[in-house]
């Protein structure tokens, strides 16, 4: 380290890219209190969507929305509940540029694939596409951001043109199920297709709200060839439902 960056930390502590408080002499990244507040998801939960129960008696198993509704993934899963401090730090990041927690979500999301697959496991990880309009307003693909972190620390490779967004859609936060798939119908499309044939693929994104969007996907992807799907998010909404 030279003088110069040595002069700059001793004027300006680092801050924890969570909370934004200053950092004690010699500690960096997200700080232990924000650490023990993010409420990191642990069994039990759905083996299909992997949302927590709140029950702790119980073993995994399907929830009741996943027994309702056909799933076209496989088994998605989530590192922590899209709510407080994680909630507002995935919307700094996604918002307000806070790009210096890129690495940690990305180191997060790593470790939960090693937990819940194996990186042999899959052939490609997939970004869920933004419509170009949205990529324009937004300046990034968070999705993609997240897939080029977990694909440096697996090995996967990621591909960012296997699936597109051919239209935009409007926020479905006051649709019910059935009126979100209706609205996503033709929204995505597969290419790449002669490489899709017959591949594992695990989509990412940043949060898995009502699962509608990433079980087009995963329906497109079927549907173009792939063998398998599933799903890593960051975090895993857990109300509103
Ligand atoms: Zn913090
Ligand atoms: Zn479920």
């Amino acid at each position: 380290m030279d003088f110069q960056s040595t002069l700059f930390q001793f004027i300006l502590p680092s801050q924890c890219p969570c909370c934004e408080e200053f950092l004690e002499e010699g500690q960096g990244g997200i700080c232990p209190k924000c650490l023990s507040e993010i409420h990191w998801i642990t069994p039990p939960f759905c083996t299909i969507c992997g949302i927590p129960f709140i029950s702790e008696e119980v073993e995994n198993h399907p929830c009741g929305a996943c027994i309702t509704y056909r799933n076209y993934f496989t088994m998605a899963r989530a590192l922590g509940t899209y709510e407080g401090i994680l909630q507002a730090a995935i919307h700094r990041w996604k918002y307000e540029g806070k790009t210096s927690l890129t690495p940690f979500f990305g180191e997060w999301m790593a470790e939960g694939l090693k937990r819940y697959w194996t990186p042999d496991f899959f052939d490609f990880l997939i970004p869920v596409p933004l419509h170009i309009e949205r990529l324009r307003e937004r300046g990034f693909n968070q999705a993609l951001l997240l897939a080029k972190e977990i694909s440096g620390r697996t090995g996967i490779p990621y591909r960012k043109k296997m699936l597109q967004k051919k239209k935009s859609t409007p926020p479905q936060v006051n649709l019910s199920g059935a009126e979100r798939e209706q609205a996503l119908r033709g929204v995505f499309q597969a290419t790449e297709e002669e490489e899709l044939l017959g591949k594992s693929i695990l989509l990412v994104d940043d949060v898995y709200t009502t699962g509608a969007t990433v079980n087009e996907c995963s329906k497109v992807l079927l549907k173009g060839g792939a063998k398998r799907v599933d799903v890593l998010t960051l975090a895993h909404a857990v109300k509103n439902y």
